[in-house]
């Protein structure tokens, strides 16, 4: 365990738990995040950074490059990038669960596979249109 992890203490039996675990593992209560808590505006909040991630920059870099790697020439560099982002995107949500842009991530991410497997799958054709000419 490392020291910087974020831990917060059990209101009910003063266990130190992760600060982003939903029950306190020793007793099983139901344990109210931090963020949420103290956070008034949250709904709008939330709602606004689902519609554009700027607190993850990671997945709107993801889904733009995705959304670039549809044009032909660019697919094969911005694909993987694509790719790349929407990965990175995923795992800061995963450390932080209000940064959001789950959705503009798994788009970078799909968009992306879809245009790099065209893209090898036309070179690939290509080599064995090559390899096959008398
Ligand atoms: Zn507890």
């Amino acid at each position: 365990m490392s020291d910087a992890a974020p831990v917060v203490t059990c209101p009910e039996c003063n266990a130190a738990i992760g600060k982003f675990a939903d029950v306190c593992p020793k007793c099983g209560i139901e344990i109210t995040p931090v963020e949420a808590a103290t956070e008034p505006n949250v709904t709008g909040d939330s709602a606004m950074s689902t519609l554009i991630p700027y607190n993850n920059p990671y997945a709107l870099l993801a889904y733009y490059f995705g959304i670039f790697s549809l044009i032909p020439c660019f697919s094969l560099i911005l694909a993987p990038v694509a790719i790349g982002l929407g990965i990175a995107g995923l795992r800061h949500v995963k450390g932080q669960p209000q940064a959001k842009g789950t959705a503009h991530a798994y788009i970078g991410i799909g968009v992306g596979a879809v245009m790099l497997l065209l893209n090898l799958a036309v070179i690939g054709m290509m080599i064995v249109a090559a390899a096959t000419m008398p």
